[in-house]
Formats: C-alpha cells, structure tokens, sequence
C-alpha cells in the first residue's frame, strides 16, 4: 500500500526514462497514481513490456495504480525532411505538398490528405508546437498549399502541426488510432485518452467501439482544440473524464486565453462530477535539473487549488533525468498546499437543487454530515462508482474511501481526487459490513480509534439496491 496519500492526483507519462521496473517503483512509492501510455512515440512492445512492469508492482506493492491509453487522435505531422533539418527564412514561400517526399527548403510532405481543400488564404499553420509559423497563400485544392514563412526556424522530421483557423476534416480514429484502442483493450486499460476531440460526436464514437468490445474502460477527453472549448459542455456530458491539454491548446488558442480556460474546465468538469487532468509543461525543467523553476511550482499548485483531480507530467518521466524526483516533488507542492491552503467542501456552483436525484442528495449529505463532525473519512460501497464521482466533486476534507465487488473500478479511481478503492464483495448484513469496512480501514492505519467515518451504504446490502443509508461511526 502506498504509504503517502494525498487527495489531488499524480499522472506521468512512461517512457524510455520510467519503464525501468526499480525507477517505477520508487516513483509509485513517491506517490505516483496514474501511469499515462503514448501512443506518440514507442512502440507496441515498448507499451506491453511497461503495463506488465506496472501490474506486477501493483501486485508486489497492493497499489491500485491506473493506466491510460493516450491516442493521438487526428494529430497531424510533417514528414521527413533533409537530415539536420531544413532552416525556413521570414518571407521566404514553401510548398506544403501531400504526395511523399523528403522535405527540403522548397516544400514539405503533410500526411492530410484533405489539407489543399480545409484550409483558406490566410490562415495561419504552426509547426513544432507554434515555433514555426507559416500563413497560406493559395491552395490548388488538389495536393499543394503554397505559404510564406511569418516565423521562420530549423525543421526537423515529424514535427506536429497546428491549424488554429481550420476546420480539420480528419476521422476523430485513424487506423493507426484503431490498432492501439484493439491493443490498450485487450490489455483491460483502465482510462483511454483521445487527442483532438472536438464535438461529442467523437467521444461517443470511441465509446460504441470500446462497448461493443463488450469493454469497461472510460474516456478520457483531451481539450486542444478550439471547437472542444466551444462544445466544452456537450463534451464533458459524453465523456468520463477530461484532460486540460495545455500544450497543444496554448498554439491552437491565443495562449493567454489558458489560464482561464483551465479554471472555467476544472470548474465545469467538478460540477459534472467528471475527473479533470491538468497537463503539460507542469515542471518542464525538470526533465535535465533536479529542481523545477518557481514559476512551475506556483503553476502546479495554481492547478490544485482550481480543483483538478489531477495533475500530469510528459516528458519529465517519459525521457527526462530525474523521473522520481519529479513525483517527489509534485507530492511536496500537492501536499503543502492540502495541508495548509486548499478550499475544502466547495459545492459546486451550479448545483442548485439536488431535488428529484436521490444519490446526489445523500451524498450532499454525507459531505455535509462529515464536514460537520470533522470526519477523517466517508467510507462507500458502490457498484457503479457513481456515488464516489458525487462525493468528490464536493472536494471533502475527509478522505474517501471507495468498497466495490467491481473490479474494473479499482485501478480506474486513482484518477479520481481524494479516491482510495478497495476491493469487496461480501454480502454480509449492512451493519456487519460497515463494521467490516472500518475494521478493515483501522487496519490499513487509515483511520486512527476515536476519530469519525460517514458510512454510506444500502438497506438492505442483499438487495443491491441505490444508496440509501448514512451512519456516523465512531471508531473504537
Ligand atoms: P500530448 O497532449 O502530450 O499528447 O500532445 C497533451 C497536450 O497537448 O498538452
Ligand atoms: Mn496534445
């Protein structure tokens, strides 16, 4: 069991720097809570050698440490260009082909074949996340956009693309995408990532495949695009969680508009009751020094104190030098802030009734019953998980600590904010059950003797029936 716990959650990327089994384990030890899979880069060996490295130490460890399967959706790359890379000079012109070539200083291979119809005279295309920007000239709708250099730089191969200003015509699932979704689901991941959504339509696409694989894993939305900030609500609605991807949407929206747009997210997705990741650039210094600037330390805990369930780092585990001082150092930030700053029990602002929704009642109740009584922690038994998702989004002191027959939960809930999972299926009488849940928490050292746990359950437990039921235990 991991021995630190705090209630906002740590998310990193696996990579050539993390897939060590010992550098793992230290980092779950340092309170590492969700493993995230890129389907960018590496290959498919490279992912299954690291999910089994992670079951193992779950099994070793009796940690429930999630994963999730990021797909890079309609993400679109350059080809290859001359090797060295290719320097583009301001106001010089160069032609943005679709047939295959190698790149050089008169044109570029782009692998979207739609690009010579969606884009307009111009719009402006970026390269390697805005460093390069390029507008379009004209287009000869067929298989050239002709452009002129605005900010010019050294290309090198594969670098991504961004169209702030285009309607991008791709399928939300490329065959590449397809293949990776049939390899994270039969590896039963826990959190599917999709990159560049845009409209629900696209999540809900991904989530007829995943059920009709007759599957569990839940989505994960990633917010990079213009149009996703304007379907913001349709998109959470649809999604079981959503991802704040702040490199990607720092090019394709005025980079300024973020801050907010992540605070506006966090604070719909709590509202939700849906999960809500903050990525990118977190302590990005990290990746080749010990120590993040203070700049990264005020942004992580900016993000903790807007209400994400979790926070998420790319290459700082993925590729960079000091992959567990990273996690080390998020839950140094995470913990102070808990401990001494953070806005406990916030009902969300929109919640103006819970009339009518007899679950969102009680748990309102239960987060209000344990504020009450200084609860160390709501303790639930649920089959859905839904109630553990209401009481969340509440942001309680107390901890909450989830008791499901459902096994698929387990992992999936260290995405959640202040989530703990443990496995149950005895179908004892209610009484004897809460009474077993808190034994088994005095046990865990989770809950010390005299201190207070709201239990929530369901009367009668043989019948399986909604949440019905609150206790105030005192532990003996
Ligand atoms: P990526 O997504 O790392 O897959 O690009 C995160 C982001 O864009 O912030
Ligand atoms: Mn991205």
């Amino acid at each position: 069991m991991q021995n630190i716990y705090y209630q906002t959650k740590i998310v990193a990327t696996m990579g050539p720097a993390s897939g060590n089994k010992e550098t793992l384990k230290a980092m779950i030890n340092a309170g590492l809570n969700v493993c995230r899979i890129n389907f960018s880069h590496g290959t498919l060996q490279d992912h299954q050698k690291i999910i089994d490295t992670i079951r193992s130490l779950n099994k070793e460890l009796k940690t429930n440490v999630g994963i999730l399967a990021d797909l890079q959706g309609p993400k679109i790359r350059i080809g290859l260009v001359k090797e060295g890379g290719i320097v583009l000079t301001n106001n010089n012109f160069i032609n943005i082909t679709t047939n295959e070539c190698v790149g050089d200083e008169s044109q570029i291979y782009i692998s979207y074949l739609q690009i010579p119809w969606d884009v307009k005279p111009n719009e402006i295309i970026l390269l390697d996340d805005g460093k390069i920007q390029l507008k379009v000239i004209s287009t000869n709708k067929k298989d050239l956009v002709k452009c002129q250099v605005i900010h010019g730089g050294i290309l090198t191969s594969r670098k991504g693309v961004n169209l702030p200003n285009t309607k991008v015509s791709i399928p939300s699932l490329t065959e590449e995408d397809l293949t990776n979704l049939d390899f994270a689901l039969k590896n039963e991941i826990d959190w599917i990532g999709l990159s560049f959504v845009r409209n629900a339509i696209d999540v809900d696409f991904l989530k007829h495949i995943i059920s009709n694989k007759g599957k569990n894993a839940k989505v994960v939305a990633k917010i990079e695009k213009p149009e996703a900030v304007e379907n913001i609500d349709e998109i959470i609605a649809i999604s079981d969680a959503v991802m704040v991807a702040r490199g990607d949407l720092g090019v394709e929206i005025p980079m300024e508009n973020v801050p907010l747009v992540q605070k506006s997210i966090i604070n719909k997705c709590r509202a939700a009751a849906k999960p809500v990741i903050v990525a990118t650039q977190m302590i990005e210094s990290m990746i080749t020094s010990p120590r993040p600037t203070r700049a990264e330390v005020n942004d992580v805990a900016n993000s903790v104190l807007d209400g994400a369930d979790a926070v998420m780092v790319s290459g700082e585990t993925s590729v960079g030098e000091f992959p567990v001082e990273v996690i080390q150092t998020l839950t140094k930030i995470i913990g102070n802030v808990e401990t001494h700053g953070y806005d406990y029990y916030r009902t969300p602002g929109n919640e103006i009734s819970t009339q009518g929704d007899l679950n969102k009642a009680l748990c309102t109740s239960a987060v209000g019953l344990a504020k009450a009584t200084g609860a160390r922690a709501i303790a639930v038994m649920t089959q859905t998980g839904l109630s553990a998702l209401e009481l969340s989004k509440h942001r309680p002191k107390s901890k909450i600590f989830v008791f499901t027959a459902n096994r698929s939960l387990l992992n999936a809930f260290s995405l959640v904010w202040g989530v703990k999972a443990f496995f149950y299926d005895k179908l004892e009488s209610t009484d004897q059950s809460i009474a077993d849940v808190n034994r088994i928490l005095k046990n865990a050292g989770l809950i010390e003797p005299g201190e207070v746990v709201i239990n929530t359950a369901t009367a009668p437990l043989i019948e399986l029936g909604k949440t019905n039921l609150l206790k105030v235990s005192v532990l003996d």
